[in-house]
């Protein structure tokens, strides 16, 4: 019996973000033969994005457009996506584990009296026997899960783990799908303005390089050679608490057990001690390289490249280098 697969897409800044293909990604890896995969798109001006998405494989694109959903509302959200989830009737909905889709998956789950599995950084087998792999623990122990029932399940995906899908192969398209949506008149939530304080121009979340500063960058001024290095590597710039709460840099940087999960390809910890709650936001990074003068510090047992230095001198001949390197 054919089932479908729903991913929950997000955007931003005009573009589909990465980890919306990787959780099409999961749901293709989960589903079975036979299977029809779709996505619903949300906000407002969606139609190149709705394009853009058709070209990767799924039998349909559905597209909810409201200038009330242009910035994230988990009121409107669940009043557009209800529609959709009642007609569809999904077996398994699948979405980023990010700000957003940590809201809404547990609302989706509860309105289809569906199980959850979140923050799926490895998939095996598929249908009702796939096993789910996260991480606990702070990334101490990895926990498999499966669903006991036949379904539905939600399941959200770690970014930066799960091979990213790629368009369709022949070219094919999927259809665009544009469902009414008529706004509440009252609202409980009203979300007035979004004040967004990202690093740089590219998400920390899904940054494919980080380089992250910690206490020893010593100044707010300190984090301008880090910044230098993200830039040439086009990267992120993330930071340890430390250096948060001794006010070099903002707390939307934080990376650990109390700040942001991070996955990159490469991390570069720059004076950071290794202290186990900033491990727990980044010790599952394919690569970590640390920069500290104190060479018995803990950030080197987690270290694949370790360099014993000041990084004030470090990283300058890095970036430098590294400029050479790439514009060769
Ligand atoms: P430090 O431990 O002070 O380390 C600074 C490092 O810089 C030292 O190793 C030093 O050798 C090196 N250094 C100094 N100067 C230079 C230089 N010129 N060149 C090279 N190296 C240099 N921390 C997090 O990061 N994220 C979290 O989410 C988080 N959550 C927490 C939650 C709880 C409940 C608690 C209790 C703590 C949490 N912490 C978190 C704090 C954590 O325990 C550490 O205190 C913090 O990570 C230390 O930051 P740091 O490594 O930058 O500073």
């Amino acid at each position: 019996m054919s089932r479908t697969y729903l991913i929950i897409a997000e955007h931003r800044d005009g573009k589909l973000r990465q980890v919306t293909l990787e959780a099409l990604q999961a749901g293709r890896l989960t589903a079975q033969e036979g299977d029809r995969i779709a996505a619903v798109l949300l906000g407002s001006g969606l139609a190149t994005l709705a394009q853009e998405l058709a070209a990767y494989p799924l039998a349909e694109v559905h597209t909810i457009e409201h200038d009330s959903l242009a910035v994230y509302n988990p009121e409107t959200y669940m009043a557009a996506i209800a529609p959709v989830l009642a007609s569809l009737k999904p077996h398994a909905v699948f979405t980023g584990h990010t700000a957003i889709g940590r809201d809404l998956a547990p609302a989706i789950a509860a309105k289809l009296a569906a199980g959850q599995i979140s923050d799926v950084i490895a998939i095996e087998g598929e249908g009702s026997d796939a096993v789910f792999t996260r991480p606990l623990y702070a990334g101490k122990a990895f926990e498999r899960k499966g669903f006991t029932t036949e379904g539905p399940f939600v399941v959200t995906v770690r970014p930066n783990n799960i091979p990213a899908a790629a368009p369709s192969s022949d070219g094919a398209t999927a259809g665009i799908v544009a469902v009414d949506y008529a706004p509440a008149p009252s609202l409980r939530t009203i979300v007035k303005d979004v004040v967004r304080n990202m690093s740089g121009k590219v998400d920390l979340a899904e940054a494919k390089i980080v380089v992250s500063g910690g206490r020893g960058v010593k100044s707010v001024d300190g984090f301008k050679p880090l910044e230098e290095l993200a830039d040439v590597l086009r990267g992120a710039v993330g930071a340890s608490r430390g250096a948060c709460d001794a006010g070099y840099c903002d707390y939307a940087l934080q990376i650990g057990q109390t700040g942001k999960v991070v996955t990159p390809e490469i991390y570069i910890a720059c004076g950071i001690s290794g202290a186990i709650q900033h491990l727990a936001g980044m010790s599952q990074s394919r690569i970590i390289i640390a920069i500290n003068k104190d060479a018995e510090a803990p950030i080197f047992k987690v270290a694949d490249y370790g360099i014993v230095g000041d990084l004030f001198e470090v990283v300058p001949l890095l970036t430098a280098e590294f400029r050479k390197v790439l514009a060769s």
